[in-house]
């Protein structure tokens, strides 16, 4: 039995150290010196995070219920997630670190460019760091809605997913143009689950994430645009959000939310709109100013939703509705080219107005 054992061991350390390589690494961080054991995993170096805040005087907390793992150092707190490369600090600023946050043999290991790009930016002052890890042009995550067999609402012969699609492709030539990194959630007529669209600006670290919808009413008298922000407060009468939830991609959405523990789904939805709620309402103000001036139609103004795909976003996002299918005059202004122009001008204007 001892010997299945010794061998079971041994099985395991050769296993550990033909995917891992350790070495020792010297870095100075705030003028503190200090060596660290470090493990190369995949093409990414880690250290353990244990280790991390000894070498520099902090301390470790992990949440055994929600894995949440907290380093308090000089004053500041950086939470971090397994498998995740979110980092949350002060429970006010999220960064993104290249790789997430990986879990050996119960210890948690970070990317070293958490120590040499990240940390010594909170290490020397008391003032904030780069809101993003990567570059300085803020990156832009936009969503044209719907897409593939959900084709959205429908009317006069036209798709939302169509309409939506070319919008934001002005939209994203535009901010291109403007000096911003775009990345689109989808750039054809393919379907994407509602959480794989909050993903992309997660992964991807973006600054803002913006989906692009058209409206639709019962009442055909009902036109113009209105923008979206998350909220707390779920209007359950409202036609919209009940017609997003119930779609197709409801059910992935509801596996994926329920998989999270209870206490893990509150930390998350406070960390949320801590961080990003009030960003997410002046976002919206912002497009929705510049929108409803180039759309015409009723200004209906922003409004707080308890919707997923910005429930799912850890930036500032917003939803945009740029006219109504189902409003005679604003389907014929959505026909035109240059309807269409002019709205992702207003939303590419209204983004740049936020950034700036
Ligand atoms: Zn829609």
């Amino acid at each position: 039995m001892r010997r299945v054992f010794l061998g079971l061991v041994c099985f395991v350390l050769l296993l550990w150290a033909s995917c891992a390589e350790a070495s020792l690494r010297a870095f100075d961080v705030g003028g503190r010196a200090f060596k660290l054991e470090t493990n190369v995993l995949g093409s990414a170096e880690f250290v353990s995070l244990y280790d991390l805040s000894q070498a520099i005087g902090g301390s470790l907390t992990c949440d055994e219920w929600t894995r949440c793992i907290e380093l308090r150092v000089s004053g500041k707190s950086f939470r971090f997630m397994p498998s995740s490369r979110a980092v949350l600090i002060d429970g006010d600023d999220c960064i993104y670190l290249p790789n997430a946050v990986t879990e050996v043999k119960g210890d948690a290991l970070v990317t070293t460019a958490f120590i040499t790009s990240i940390l010594p930016d909170y290490m020397k002052s008391s003032g904030k760091g780069k809101s993003t890890y990567s570059g300085n042009k803020k990156l832009v995550v936009l969503d044209a809605g719907h897409g593939g067999h959900d084709t959205g609402c429908r009317g006069g012969g036209l798709n939302e997913k169509d309409i939506a699609l070319d919008v934001t492709r002005r939209v994203r030539d535009l901010l291109t143009e403007m000096g911003y990194r775009v990345i689109m959630t989808r750039n054809s007529d393919v379907f994407l689950e509602l959480p794989n669209r909050s993903d992309i600006a997660n992964k991807n670290g973006a600054d803002i994430f913006v989906s692009i919808h058209v409206n639709d009413a019962a009442n055909t008298a009902a036109s113009g645009t209105e923008t979206y922000y998350l909220s707390k407060v779920q209007v359950d009468n409202d036609y919209h959000a009940r017609r997003l939830e119930s779609s197709s991609y409801g059910y992935e959405l509801r596996k994926r939310w329920s998989s999270l523990t209870t206490k893990m789904k509150s930390i998350m939805r406070q960390q949320h709109y801590q961080t990003t709620q009030q960003k997410s309402q002046l976002l919206a103000e912002k497009v929705q100013k510049r929108l409803a001036r180039a759309a015409g139609g009723d200004n209906r103004g922003v409004k707080g939703k308890n919707l997923s795909v910005l429930r799912n976003s850890y930036c500032p996002c917003c939803l945009v509705e740029i006219g109504f299918i189902s409003n005679w005059s604003d389907l014929k202004k959505m026909k035109t080219s240059a309807h269409k122009q002019k709205v992702a001008q207003a939303i590419a204007q209204g983004i740049k107005d936020y950034l700036k």
